[in-house]
C-alpha cells in the first residue's frame, strides 16, 4: 500500500496538507504490515496514525480505547469527515449493539471503537472471530503495564483476544508515556511481533518549559494568573486543600477561576470542566485527577504548583498546554519541600518493595530535571529515550538563563572530599551541615567536627550548600541511593574533579525574593 494514497486520504478526509514527522513513520510502518508502537505526546496526533491506515486496509480496524466519554466524540468527528465508524459501549441498548455488529459483519465499517473490558466478553469474542479484522489499534497502551500510572487489568485481555481471531491482525499501540520499563511491558504484554517503535514529538517546539526554584509560589501563581486573564490556563496542585485555597485566592482577586479535584461531587466536577472548556472560567486549579480526556486546544499555560511524582505525569500534564500549536508556557514551581511530600506519598502507599524502589527511582529523575542546568527539552527527550539533535531548544528556562556562570570547581571539590570522608553514608542535609560547620547534635555525635572538611564552606548557608549538592547530583557527579533517606555517593566524574581533570560551573543563584510579598 503506498504512502502517496495515504497522503491523499489525509487531505481528502481531514483537510491537512501533510503528516507530521512522527505520523509519517508510523503510518508507513502500519502500511507495511508491521506491528507498531507509537509514543507521542498528547495532542501529537495519534488518532490519524491508525485512522488513515484503517481507511486503506481491506477489513475492519478495531480500536481499543479506555475512555467511553471520548469514543462518541471521536466517532462523531470521523462520521462528519465521511468515514464509516461506530462504537460499542455500555451506553448503548442491546438493539443498537446488534445493529453495529451487523454493520461490521456487512463490511460497512472501517473503524469500530470498544473499551478493553468488552474484549473479555465471550459473545463479543465470538462475533469478532467471524469478522475480517485487519488491525487492532490500542490507545493509551501504557494501561497494560503495572509500571504505568493507570494500570487497567482488562488491557491484559488484548493479547488473548487477538490470538482468538481467525487471522492475526496488525497490532498498533499508542501512548504518550513511555519509560523503558513501560515500553518493554507494552511489547511483551500486548504480544507485539517484532514491532517498530517510534518515539516522537515529545519536545514540541511551541512549549516553553521552565523550572522555577526559590519563588514565593503562591504570589507567583496569583500574579501570573492575574496578568494572563485573557488566556486559558491550568494550575496543578498536589492536594485538594491547596486547590481549594488557591482557587479561592484567585477568585478573591476577581479572576474567573474554577477548581477540580476528587473531593468534589460528580456534578460539581462536570460543571467546572464544562465552564473551563467553554472559557467561562479562564483558569482551573486542579489535582492530577483533572485532565484525562480533556481536549481543549487553547490552553496557554500549565503551572505546576508542586513537583509531580515523576516525569511521565509531568509530561502528560504539562502537555495539555498548546495543543493548537501556539506558543504556550509550562511552568514548574519547585521547592525542596516537594521532595519530602512525594517521598511521604511513596511511603504511605502500600505496595511491594519493587514498586517502591521503582517509584523512588522515577522520583529521582524528576528531581534531577528540576535541578538540571541542561536544556530542559533535551533533558526530557533523553529521559524518554527519544533521539534528538543535541542543539538546545533556546526557549526553556535553562537556555534562556542569562545569569552568570561561575566556576565552582573548588566548592565541588570540598563537597566531594567531605562526602568521601563521611564514607558516603549520609544524606544531602547532613553533608551540608558538616560543610557549614554546624554544631547540630548529630554532627558532633559522629565526630564530624574533627573532619578537615568541617566548616570549609561556612561562608554559605546550609540551604545554599544543599542546592549546590543537588545541582551536582543532577549533573551526574553525585548519585543518591534509593529509599526514604537516601545517601549521597560519589560518581566517577567526581573523581575527575577531585584530581583536577575537570572543571564545574554553576549559575549564580538569584538573590532570594524580598520577603515583603509574604506579608500581603
Ligand atoms: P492525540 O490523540 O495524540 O492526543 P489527536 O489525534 O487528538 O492527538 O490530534 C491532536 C490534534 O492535532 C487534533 O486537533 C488533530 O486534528 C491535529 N492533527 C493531527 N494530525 C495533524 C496533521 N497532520 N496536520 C495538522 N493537524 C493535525
Ligand atoms: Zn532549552
Amino acid at each position: 500500500m503506498d504512502f502517496h494514497t495515504a497522503k491523499q486520504f489525509l487531505q481528502k478526509y481531514y483537510g491537512y496538507p501533510d503528516f507530521r514527522d512522527g505520523q509519517k513513520k508510523i503510518v508507513a510502518s502500519l502500511l507495511e504490515g508491521r506491528d507498531t508502537l507509537g509514543i507521542m505526546p498528547t495532542g501529537g496526533g495519534k488518532s490519524i496514525c491508525y485512522q488513515i491506515p484503517a481507511l486503506m486496509y481491506q477489513g475492519l480496524t478495531l480500536v481499543v480505547s479506555p475512555l467511553i466519554s471520548l469514543m462518541k466524540d471521536q466517532v462523531d468527528a470521523l462520521q462528519t469527515a465521511g468515514i464509516s465508524a461506530a462504537y460499542i459501549n455500555s451506553t448503548l441498548s442491546g438493539r443498537e449493539v446488534n445493529d453495529r455488529i451487523r454493520a461490521a459483519r456487512g463490511g460497512e465499517l472501517k473503524l469500530l471503537y470498544v473499551a478493553p473490558e468488552r474484549l473479555e466478553l465471550d459473545w463479543f469474542r465470538d462475533e469478532m472471530a467471524q469478522l475480517d479484522i485487519s488491525c487492532v489499534a490500542v490507545d493509551e497502551a501504557h494501561c497494560v503495564s503495572q509500571w504505568g500510572h493507570d494500570f487497567r487489568t482488562s488491557y491484559l485481555s488484548v493479547a488473548p483476544f487477538v490470538r482468538g481471531l481467525a487471522n492475526r491482525p496488525i497490532l498498533a499501540a499508542f501512548t504518550a508515556t513511555a519509560t523503558p520499563e513501560v515500553m518493554e511491558d507494552m511489547q511483551r504484554l500486548l504480544r507485539l511481533q517484532d514491532p517498530q517503535v517510534f518515539v516522537t514529538g515529545l519536545g514540541r517546539d511551541n512549549l516553553h518549559m521552565s523550572v522555577l526554584r526559590g519563588e514565593n509560589k503562591k504570589e507567583y501563581v496569583l500574579d501570573y494568573a492575574a496578568s494572563h486573564t485573557h488566556e486559558s490556563g491550568i494550575i496543578y496542585a498536589a492536594t485538594r486543600k491547596e486547590v481549594d485555597d488557591l482557587c479561592q485566592r484567585l477568585q478573591l482577586r476577581g479572576l474567573a477561576a474554577g477548581r477540580y479535584h476528587a473531593g468534589m461531587s460528580d456534578d460539581e466536577r462536570a460543571t467546572s470542566q464544562e465552564a473551563f472548556l467553554y472559557d467561562d472560567i479562564r483558569v482551573i486549579v486542579a489535582t492530577n485527577a483533572f485532565g484525562m480526556g480533556i481536549d481543549k486546544s487553547n490552553v496557554r499555560y500549565v503551572i505546576h504548583y508542586n513537583m509531580p511524582k515523576n516525569m511521565e505525569s509531568y509530561i502528560q500534564e504539562a502537555g495539555r498546554a498548546g495543543r493548537d500549536g501556539e506558543p504556550s508556557q509550562c511552568l514548574l514551581l519547585f521547592s525542596a519541600q516537594d521532595i519530602m511530600t512525594q517521598k511521604f506519598l511513596i511511603e504511605q502507599n502500600p505496595q511491594d518493595g519493587e514498586r517502591k524502589h521503582n517509584d523512588y527511582r522515577k522520583l529521582q529523575h524528576m528531581i534531577d530535571y528540576c535541578y538540571t542546568t541542561k536544556c530542559l527539552r533535551n533533558a526530557m527527550l533523553d529521559y524518554f529515550g527519544e533521539e534528538h539533535h543535541d542543539e538546545p531548544c533556546g526557549t526553556c528556562s535553562s537556555c534562556t538563563d542569562d545569569r552568570e556562570q561561575v566556576d565552582i570547581t573548588v566548592d565541588a571539590q570540598k563537597i566531594f572530599s567531605c562526602i568521601h570522608r563521611m564514607r558516603e553514608r549520609f544524606g544531602v542535609s547532613m553533608v551540608a551541615s558538616v560543610l557549614k560547620g554546624s554544631r547540630a547534635k548529630k554532627v558532633l555525635e559522629y565526630g564530624f567536627d574533627r573532619l578537615p572538611t568541617y566548616g570549609v564552606m561556612n561562608g554559605r548557608t546550609e540551604k545554599e550548600i544543599a542546592e549546590t549538592i543537588n545541582v551536582l547530583i543532577s549533573e551526574g557527579y553525585l548519585a543518591l541511593s534509593e529509599g526514604q533517606y537516601p545517601v549521597v555517593r560519589l560518581q566517577s566524574a567526581a573523581g575527575e574533579v577531585l584530581r583536577g581533570q575537570r572543571q564545574v560551573a554553576q549559575r549564580v543563584p538569584r538573590p532570594a525574593k524580598a520577603s515583603s510579598s509574604q506579608r500581603r
